[in-house]
């Protein structure tokens, strides 16, 4: 009892490389819908659209032909992608999981709060099914090649595999309350060392505000940065993406500090 109808979004947008590649693997052995915003939405995380109408338009011409049931393109997030999906426009023939990407550039670390990739997949597991978030980890800093063209297939090969593999433990989790985050080294398939579960690294971006000026003198900004590893574990995400290995992250929207809570509860 495999999976068999995939709702796949994204945060990149409808044209992207990363949402055709998913659309060609996953398509070979599922039926699969896509709904994705109309434009890139990266770094959005959780934002949803409430005082603006939301559309959808028709946009099955946008993908690679013949692979998909039917796609739309939405105006609003990645998380209203997933929303309008589940609720409306799938209502006829709801999915059984929903998977997001395969966004271009990892989702590790502190990159997970800001992650519109991620943020679609928390949506499909909020609506009660399981979900997937798959991001490949692009530029040389991170373990990836310094190749001008990444390696989607790759990562679409690995989704592929990874929701058959891990069927029950996916299953699992849209019981359970959490949902499950793939990120994948941007390396030829041979090159890469398997699979592992893995947590959150801790990390911080060394980031800086670059100014810059207009020609009428007005300063505008631009965020640049490195991020920086403070974690020594070798089975968190940034490592193990840096070891050449598949890393799978089991996240969850609930954002209480359980032990914390515990620890103040008895008063100490
Ligand atoms: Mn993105």
């Amino acid at each position: 009892m495999s999976f068999g109808t995939i709702l796949i979004s994204n945060d990149d947008g409808i044209d992207a490389p990363g949402l055709a590649a998913l659309v060609a693997s996953l398509s070979t052995r599922h039926k699969v819908y896509v709904v994705a915003p109309d434009r890139e939405r990266s770094g959005v995380s959780q934002a949803f659209t409430l005082f603006n109408p939301l559309r959808a338009d028709p946009a099955k011409a946008r993908l690679p032909e013949g692979l998909v049931e039917d796609a739309w393109m939405c105006s609003g997030m990645p998380a209203d992608c997933v929303k309008i999906g589940t609720m409306t426009l799938l209502a006829e023939d709801p999915p059984d999981l929903v998977v997001t990407g395969i966004n271009k550039g990892a989702n590790m670390g502190p990159d997970i709060l800001y992650s519109g990739t991620v943020a679609a997949a928390l949506e499909g597991h909020l609506a009660g099914l399981p979900a997937m978030a798959v991001s490949l980890v692009t530029g040389p800093s991170e373990g990836g090649s310094t190749s001008r063209h990444p390696h989607f297939a790759t990562a679409g090969d690995w989704a592929l595999r990874l929701i058959d593999e891990l069927e029950q433990p996916l299953r699992e989790g849209a019981r359970d309350g959490w949902c499950v985050n793939v990120n994948v080294p941007d390396r030829p398939a041979e090159e890469i060392d398997g699979w592992v579960w893995t947590d959150q690294a801790q990390a911080h971006y060394d980031d800086r505000y670059v100014v810059h000026k207009d020609p009428t003198g007005r300063p505008h900004y631009w965020l640049e940065g490195e991020l920086v590893l403070e974690d020594p574990r070798p089975d968190c995400d940034v490592a193990a993406v840096r070891a050449g290995k598949v890393s799978v992250t089991p996240l969850r929207p609930q954002l209480t500090h359980l032990e914390v809570l515990e620890r103040l509860r008895a008063g100490s």
